[in-house]
């Protein structure tokens, strides 16, 4: 059978080289006699393994020496609770923007374990269309750290601009834009993201930290999300997600001989320049995001006719382009469009609208 494009939010499409190249040593990396799935984490090889991940997420990312980059577990969705537990050390007190679906359940999180978070700016009035607008002065003086979401992945919402909290961190979920473009790191106290969207297969959460924010960790929270002490043992407290780890750092590698950050981001404005465009110069289809809050990472569109919605990701399926069905709580279509799915992806995909609106007129 053939590879299909998978426009899946995630798990989502990993880059054939770096699949082909996982294949070639799955029974036996280097001279290892084993797989990376059956060496012990502790073993030199490994350690290697692990130490060439950082490295190349560093370089990739220029992510400063002052900044712990940890690889954990749990998902996204267990750093909802570390990083209260790991942050509001500092004043007490928190802010959080609620853009998304995401954002909303990092900041229940943390109001669920009874810190004193508040919600500063949301967009859930117009069902999370845009970015709120964030200006300095909505920023309680006395937060330990500002917390958001920097691409809604079930909205297709990004940020175009980074918050300026001044000294107080801020603090950022970039599970489905991670390594999708250049970010500027010194600009955030901590960056997670989940890996199974734009790095690596889910199983491993990357969480990158400046080194003076260890210093405020609620000194009963559980050993596993303490990002000071899995700092101290180089994520290795315990038994890391060792394959994931590896295939991470094959991803980064994958990017970093496609030339970096800057091609990625020339790539992924590429492809995403090309959906938009046909959305905005015809009248089928409805593209919800406002323009100036608009992923390039996932795009969502309807085509306001509910039978129709339901048809389009069946059909496109059939022609070998699946997962386009949007979040159950937004309706629609959406194509995730991460580093891994090619221009000529995408090209098929806008094929397929064209030929899809012209067989299915509305009533
Ligand atoms: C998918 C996703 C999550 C949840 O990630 P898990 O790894 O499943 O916990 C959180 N935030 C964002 C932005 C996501 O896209």
């Amino acid at each position: 059978m053939n590879r299909v494009y998978n426009f899946s939010a995630g798990p989502s499409m990993l880059p054939v080289p770096v699949l082909e190249r996982a294949a070639s040593e799955l029974m036996c990396y280097g001279d290892s006699g084993m797989s990376v799935m059956e060496m012990s984490h502790r073993s030199p090889v490994y350690e290697k393994i692990i130490a060439d991940a950082e490295a190349k997420l560093r370089e990739l990312m220029n992510i400063p020496d002052n900044y712990k980059v940890l690889f954990l577990q749990g998902g996204a969705s267990t750093q909802f609770a570390a990083v209260p537990l790991n942050l509001i050390g500092r004043t007490g007190k928190a802010d959080y923007i609620v853009s998304g679906q995401f954002s909303g359940k990092a900041y229940k999180e943390a109001q669920k374990m009874g810190y004193d978070v508040k919600c500063i700016a949301t967009s859930k009035d117009t069902n999370f269309d845009r970015i709120p607008v964030v200006t300095k002065d909505m920023i309680s003086p006395d937060a330990s750290y500002v917390h958001v979401c920097f691409n809604n992945t079930i909205y297709g919402t990004k940020y175009s601009y980074i918050p300026d909290t001044g000294d107080i961190p801020l603090v950022a979920d970039m599970s489905s834009c991670i390594i999708s473009e250049p970010v500027d790191v010194t600009k955030f106290g901590v960056i997670y993201a989940g890996a199974q969207k734009n790095m690596a297969p889910a199983g491993v959460t990357l969480v990158i930290v400046r080194e003076d924010l260890l210093e405020y960790g609620d000194p009963k929270m559980p050993s596993m999300l303490d990002w000071k002490l899995m700092a101290e043992n180089g994520s290795m407290y315990n038994t890391p997600p060792c394959y994931s780890i590896y295939m991470a750092g094959l991803v980064y590698e994958w990017i970093l001989g496609l030339g970096g950050l800057d091609t990625m981001k020339e790539m992924n404005e590429k492809k995403a320049k090309l959906l938009y465009d046909y959305l905005d110069n015809q009248d089928y289809y409805i593209a919800p995001v406002q323009k100036d809050s608009r992923s390039i990472m996932n795009v969502t569109f309807v085509t306001g006719v509910e039978e129709i919605d339901k048809k389009f990701p069946k059909e496109a399926a059939a022609a070998g382009l699946v997962n386009l069905k949007g979040h159950r709580s937004v309706g629609g279509m959406r194509a995730s469009i991460y580093n891994a799915m090619p221009y000529e992806g995408v090209e098929a995909l806008v094929e397929f609208m064209k030929k899809f609106a012209a067989e299915n007129p509305k009533a």
